[in-house]
């Protein structure tokens, strides 16, 4: 079974005035479409590869033959990056806060939800050219850590648990923002939501 473009399970306009319908349009039907298209590309003829959920491929990536690896790394890290970017920020039942166990491995980490905010925005403000800032976490779900990541890299290639994830790729608020990221960093802790940030969270670990 090939990959798949997963639908959203909102409008487009849903995130406004934070995030704009047409950003979140060509995003979701021309950018994550052409990872999906292109993982599925590399992966014709590989079928023990193209059958496995695109965790489990990223997750174990030193078994993919190196002549396509960083190619998977590219368009499969597409792919579970901005799947996993439309669920944080579905706006339905938003919590403005983390909540149980990802608050206190927060709060152990980083003192406070706002210095773990303070922190992570730091770090996303830093990042050179394209790429995501990822809060993850060991395989226990414990060593909270901030990294950037360049292109389309993640976590899940470093065997740790992608816990929260921002896509600094221009393309995610170029429209809008134009060169200003700092106002989207900011307009994206308007649209995080905490609580299923919180339950992908647990249910990881
Ligand atoms: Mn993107």
């Amino acid at each position: 079974m090939a990959h798949q473009l997963p639908d959203l399970a909102y409008d487009y306009s849903a995130l406004e005035p934070h995030i704009d319908a047409r950003t979140m349009d060509i995003h979701h039907t021309k950018h994550h479409q052409g990872y999906v298209d292109k993982l599925n590309k590399i992966l014709e003829g590989h079928d023990d590869l193209s059958s496995k959920p695109i965790v489990d491929l990223l997750r174990s990536i030193n078994k993919v033959p190196e002549d396509i690896r960083q190619q998977v790394i590219n368009q499969g890290g597409g792919h579970f990056n901005h799947s996993f970017w439309w669920e944080i920020i579905n706006p339905k039942d938003r919590l403005e806060e983390p909540e149980g166990k990802l608050k206190e491995e927060i709060e152990k980490a980083f003192g406070s939800f706002e210095g773990f905010k303070t922190e992570f925005t730091e770090k996303a403000t830093t990042l050179f050219g394209s790429g995501w800032t990822w809060l993850g976490a060991d395989e226990n779900g414990t060593a909270f850590h901030i990294h950037n990541h360049s292109n389309q890299e993640n976590p899940l290639l470093h065997n740790h648990i992608p816990v929260l994830g921002i896509d600094l790729w221009e393309h995610a608020y170029y429209l809008k923002y134009q060169n200003r990221r700092p106002e989207y960093i900011e307009a994206f802790w308007h649209v995080v939501n905490w609580r299923e940030v919180s339950r992908r969270y647990q249910n990881a670990l």
